[in-house]
């Protein structure tokens, strides 16, 4: 069955509110489709209230980098998944590398950030991915597989149908060295097979999995040429409008 495909960027820590809005200008005076492609821009959390104002009615969806998985409380400098409700953002990053390797989130912690997601009514976007220590070791399917089984404990058949997940080897982001194509069709494959193992083949092939890494519009175009490939998450080559949506247009004229 066909999935929706997804473009998703990550700004990380970049952009000031104004910076994102003259983004938002700018992107839009580019006239992104987004009826064959779900465009999500995942911005600073100060920037996402701005841009749902900016956003509103057209189609660009927005998501939070990261979340607590409490609802409210003593819990200073975090945000919570109603809080992010409330300013439209509709997915959420959820173990992203940078916040596994340089903040020291587990991955159980990632899996109660998920649940909570769900429970909301957002969708979470689950980062996998290994170190190059890690490939070179053999590792790559034993450490996504424990990125993925954590990140998806607890999770009802139901529930996992709002899951996206993005294979992103830790390698490969930020470096300019993607991973090939057939890379992340291996691990991403193997990715997909224990989802049907942990769910069913049937949820398994609506949950939607993307490629991370280096992507640009260049390389973009032979990832979503593989039909295991429903999208990308893209740092770097987000912060740019014209870039942006030069990964968008190729990956719709790859699933031509
Ligand atoms: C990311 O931030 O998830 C990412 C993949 O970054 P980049 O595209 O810059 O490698």
């Amino acid at each position: 069955m066909a999935r929706l495909a997804i473009a998703a960027g990550n700004w990380k820590m970049n952009k000031t509110v104004e910076e994102a809005s003259e983004f938002a200008e700018a992107f839009l005076s580019l006239s992104p489709n987004t009826s064959d492609i779900e465009i999500i821009l995942c911005p600073p959390y100060v920037s996402l209230y701005p841009l749902s104002q900016k956003l509103a009615q057209t189609g660009i969806k927005l998501a939070a980098q990261n979340c607590h998985w409490e609802t409210k409380g003593a819990f200073t400098g975090e945000i919570s998944v109603p809080m992010l409700k409330a300013v439209q953002c509709q997915y959420v990053i959820c173990g992203h590398s940078e916040r596994r390797h340089i903040f020291g989130e587990t991955s159980e912690d990632i899996g109660k950030k998920v649940k909570t997601v769900i429970y909301f009514g957002l969708n979470p976007i689950l980062c996998v991915g290994e170190t190059l220590e890690e490939r070179e070791a053999g590792q790559t399917e034993a450490v996504v597989f424990d990125h993925l089984s954590k990140g998806i404990v607890n999770l009802s058949k139901e529930e996992a149908l709002s899951l996206v997940v993005a294979y992103e080897p830790v390698w490969a982001i930020g470096t300019g060295k993607a991973a090939t194509p057939q890379d992340a069709h291996q691990v991403i494959s193997y990715l997909r097979q224990q989802l049907a193992k942990q769910f069913d083949k049937e949820t398994a092939e609506k949950i939607r999995i993307l490629y991370g890494g280096s992507v640009t519009p260049e390389n973009i175009y032979n990832f979503m040429k593989d039909p295991d490939i429903d999208g990308s998450l893209v740092g770097g080559a987000s912060l740019d409008p014209a870039k942006f949506n030069k990964i968008i247009l190729e990956s719709l004229r790859a699933s031509q």
